[in-house]
C-alpha cells in the first residue's frame, strides 16, 4: 500500500477540494477526464486526499449533545429521544441508509432503578422516632404487602473482610434476626478491595449473618446511593437514609447529639420497613446507519460510539451525592460527534472507492454495562456477524494531550499495528493489545470481531458534572477522526486479511480484586445467577471448563443470584485455593472445580 501520509500534488489537491465535504453528484463512478488533446486523463485516486472529518461538524454535534438541554443524556428519557433524533438526522444528511431493517432505530429495554408498585407506599417507622424520611435503592427485596419488623442493630460500616471478619468481629451474632443499620460512608483505606466496600456487598454480609433487612445511613450525603441502574434482589429489603434523617436512626440506637452509636448497639423497640418495589423498565434504542460501498468485498467495517451518559448522576458518578447535569462532553459526546463527522467525510468518496460498507452505530446504555452494544451484537444474524470485518470504537476522544492517543485492541488483528503506524499522521499512538476494555468494543470482540478503541485518557472531570464542552480539544478529536479514517482507507485500499486474534492476558489488578477468575459476566442478562458471555483465554475459568452462556449459581460454597452476590463472593476467594463452582448449562446443573489466580500487577 502506498503510504497514507503522502503529500498530495497540486493537481490532486485541486481535485480534492473540488470534492470536499459533499457527496459527489455521481458518487458511484470515479470520474475520468479527457485532456484537451483527447488523451485519457489519469484516474483521480479518491483516497489520495479525501475530505477529513470536519472540525466544524464535530463542534456542532458536541455543542448539541453536551448542552444542558440534553440533561446528561440518560437512557429512556425525552432527552434520550432528542439525542436519537439528532443522530438519525445527521446520518440521513450524510446519506446513510437505515441499518435495522428499514429503521435507524433498534429499540431495547433497560432497567434503571426501582419504583413503588402501583398505589403502594414505602415506609421506615421507628419504635420511638416514628416515620423517617428515606429513599429507595436499586437493590433489596420487594416486601409486597408484608413489611419487615425487627429491632435495629448498628453494624458500623458493615464491611466483612473474610480474613478478619471486619466489623462483625465485635458484633458477633447480634445482627441475626435484626435490621442491620449500616454506616454508608466509605472507609478511607485505599488498600481495601472495592468489592468489599460496595453497599450491596455490605448488605449481603449482614444478610449472610441473619439480618432480615438493612438501612444504609449516610450522615454526610443526602442521597447515599442513587436509585439508578440494574436492579438486584438481595432477598432482604434495603432502604437508604440521608444526612437530614441520619440522627433519628442513630438516636434510636442510643447515640447522643451527632455521635455515632456504639458498634453492636440495639434499639429497644422494633422498627418496620416496607419496600413494595418493582424494577423500572425503560425504552431506549441503538441508532445505526449504513454507508453503502460497491459491495465488492461483501464485508462491513463497524464504527461505534455510545450516546448515553449519567444524567443527573448515577451510582457510577464520581461526584457522589451531587444532583447535577453530567454533561459528558468528553464521555461520550466527543465520540458521537467524531463518528458523525467521519460518516460525513467518508460519504464524500464515491461508492466505487469503498469496497466495504461502513456501518455507524451510536449505542445506548453503555454506562449501564455496555447494554446497547451487547443487545446489538446478540441480535445480529449469523450472516450479519460474519461480514463484520472489524470494529472501531470512539469513547472519550475529546481530551487529547501531547498529541498522544491511546488505542486499545491493537493485538486483536495482525494488520492493526502497521495500519496505525501508517495512519497516525502527527499523533503518537499509545497502543495496548487487549480487545477487552471498559467500552463497547468489548461486545464486538467477544463476538469474534477484531477491534480498536480510540481514547484520549482519563482526567479529573471523568464521570463528574464538570466534564464540560470548554475542556474539549476539538482539533484533537478531528485529528483522531482523521487517523481512524486513514485506517479505514488502508483497509479499503489494501483489503488486508483482518484475522481475529484472541489476546491472552491475565486479568489486571484494576478493580482491586485479590483474585482473577477470567470470567466475563453478561451485565444485560436477567437470570437467577450470573450468566457468562465468555471466559478469558488461558484463565482459571477456561481451565476449569466454564463456558459462554453458563450461568454461575454457586461460587466457593455461596449461592449466587445476581452480580452483587458474585462481587461479594469474590471478596472471600484466595489465589491458588481451589473452590467449587456450580453452573447451570442448558438447564443441567454442572459442578466444577476452579483455582482462582493472582491478578497480574501492571
Ligand atoms: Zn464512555
Amino acid at each position: 500500500m502506498r503510504p497514507l501520509r503522502r503529500t498530495p500534488s497540486r493537481l490532486l489537491l485541486a481535485a480534492a477540494l473540488l470534492f470536499a465535504c459533499r457527496p459527489s453528484p455521481d458518487a458511484t463512478e470515479t470520474p475520468t477526464k479527457t485532456a484537451e488533446n483527447g488523451a485519457q486523463a489519469p484516474a483521480v485516486d479518491p483516497w489520495a486526499a479525501p475530505a477529513e472529518p470536519a472540525l466544524a461538524t464535530i463542534q456542532a454535534h458536541l455543542a448539541f449533545l453536551a448542552d444542558d438541554a440534553q440533561e446528561g443524556r440518560p437512557p429512556g428519557t425525552e432527552a434520550d429521544v432528542r439525542v436519537q433524533e439528532h443522530v438519525i438526522a445527521a446520518m440521513e444528511a450524510a446519506g446513510l441508509e437505515p441499518a435495522f431493517g428499514g429503521s435507524f432505530r433498534q429499540p431495547l429495554e433497560v432497567i434503571d432503578g426501582v419504583r413503588l408498585r402501583g398505589g403502594k407506599a414505602s415506609a421506615l417507622t421507628l419504635a420511638k422516632g416514628g416515620a423517617v424520611d428515606h429513599r429507595l435503592v436499586p437493590f433489596g427485596h420487594d416486601t409486597a404487602d408484608a413489611p419487615v419488623e425487627a429491632r435495629l442493630v448498628y453494624v458500623g460500616q458493615g464491611i466483612a473482610d473474610p480474613s478478619t471478619e471486619g466489623d462483625y468481629k465485635t458484633i458477633g451474632k447480634k445482627v441475626d434476626g435484626a435490621i442491620a443499620v449500616i454506616l454508608a460512608t466509605s472507609p478511607d483505606d485505599p488498600h481495601m478491595r472495592p468489592s468489599l466496600k460496595r453497599p450491596q456487598s455490605r448488605v449481603i454480609a449482614a444478610r449472610d449473618r441473619g439480618a432480615v433487612a438493612a438501612i444504609l445511613v449516610d450522615p454526610e450525603l443526602e442521597v447515599p446511593y442513587p436509585n439508578h441502574g440494574a436492579y438486584s434482589d438481595l432477598q432482604i429489603p434495603v432502604i437508604s437514609v440521608g444526612k437530614s434523617a441520619a440522627q433519628a436512626i442513630f438516636a434510636e440506637l442510643g447515640a447522643r447529639g451527632d455521635k455515632l452509636p456504639k458498634l453492636g448497639a440495639r434499639s429497644r423497640g422494633a422498627a418496620s420497613i416496607a419496600t413494595p418495589i418493582e424494577p423500572i423498565r425503560l425504552a431506549t434504542a441503538n441508532i445505526g446507519g449504513i454507508l453503502r460501498g460497491d459491495g465488492s468485498t461483501g464485508k462491513r467495517i463497524v464504527v461505534g460510539a455510545h450516546m448515553d451518559h449519567l444524567g443527573h448522576g448515577t451510582s457510577s458518578s464520581l461526584a457522589p451525592g451531587v444532583d447535577a447535569i453530567h454533561n459528558g462532553a468528553d464521555d461520550n459526546a466527543s465520540g458521537v460527534a467524531t463518528l458523525l463527522a467521519l460518516a460525513e467525510s467518508l460519504a464524500t468518496l464515491p461508492a466505487s472507492a469503498r469496497p466495504y460498507d461502513v456501518v455507524f452505530y451510536a449505542f445506548a446504555a453503555e454506562e449501564m454495562g455496555l447494554l446497547g452494544s451487547k443487545h446489538l451484537v446478540d441480535a445480529l444474524a449469523d450472516d450479519e456477524r460474519e461480514v463484520m470485518a472489524a470494529m472501531l470504537n470512539f469513547d472519550m476522544v475529546g481530551r487529547l494531550r501531547d498529541d498522544t492517543v491511546i488505542v486499545a485492541g491493537t493485538g486483536t488483528s495482525t494488520p492493526w499495528k502497521d495500519l496505525l503506524e501508517r495512519s497516525r499522521g502527527a499523533l503518537t499512538i499509545k497502543a495496548s493489545d487487549d480487545g477487552y476494555g471498559a467500552s463497547d468494543q468489548t461486545s464486538f470482540y467477544e463476538a469474534g470481531v477484531p477491534v480498536l478503541h480510540f481514547f484520549t485518557g482519563p482526567h479529573d472531570d471523568y464521570h463528574k458534572p464538570s466534564d464540560d464542552l470548554d475542556k474539549i480539544n476539538l482539533e484533537g478529536a478531528a485529528a483522531i477522526g482523521a487517523v481512524a479514517q486513514r485506517v479505514i482507507a488502508g483497509i479499503m485500499q489494501d483489503r488486508p486479511e483482518l484475522d481475529y486474534i484472541k489476546v491472552e492476558r491475565k486479568a489486571s489488578s484494576r478493580g482491586g480484586f485479590r483474585v482473577s477468575l477470567g470470567t466475563i459476566p453478561d451485565y444485560a442478562a436477567q437470570v437467577d445467577g450470573v450468566k457468562l458471555t465468555g471466559v478469558r483465554p488461558g484463565g482459571p475459568a477456561e481451565k476449569a471448563g466454564l463456558k459462554a452462556d453458563d450461568v454461575i449459581v454457586a461460587l466457593g460454597g455461596r449461592e449466587i443470584h445476581n452480580l452483587d452476590d458474585y462481587m461479594a463472593a469474590f471478596g472471600s476467594l484466595k489465589p491458588d485455593v481451589e473452590i467449587d463452582v456450580v453452573v447451570m448449562r442448558k438447564n443441567e446443573r454442572v459442578e466444577l472445580k476452579m483455582t482462582p489466580a493472582q491478578p497480574s500487577r501492571r
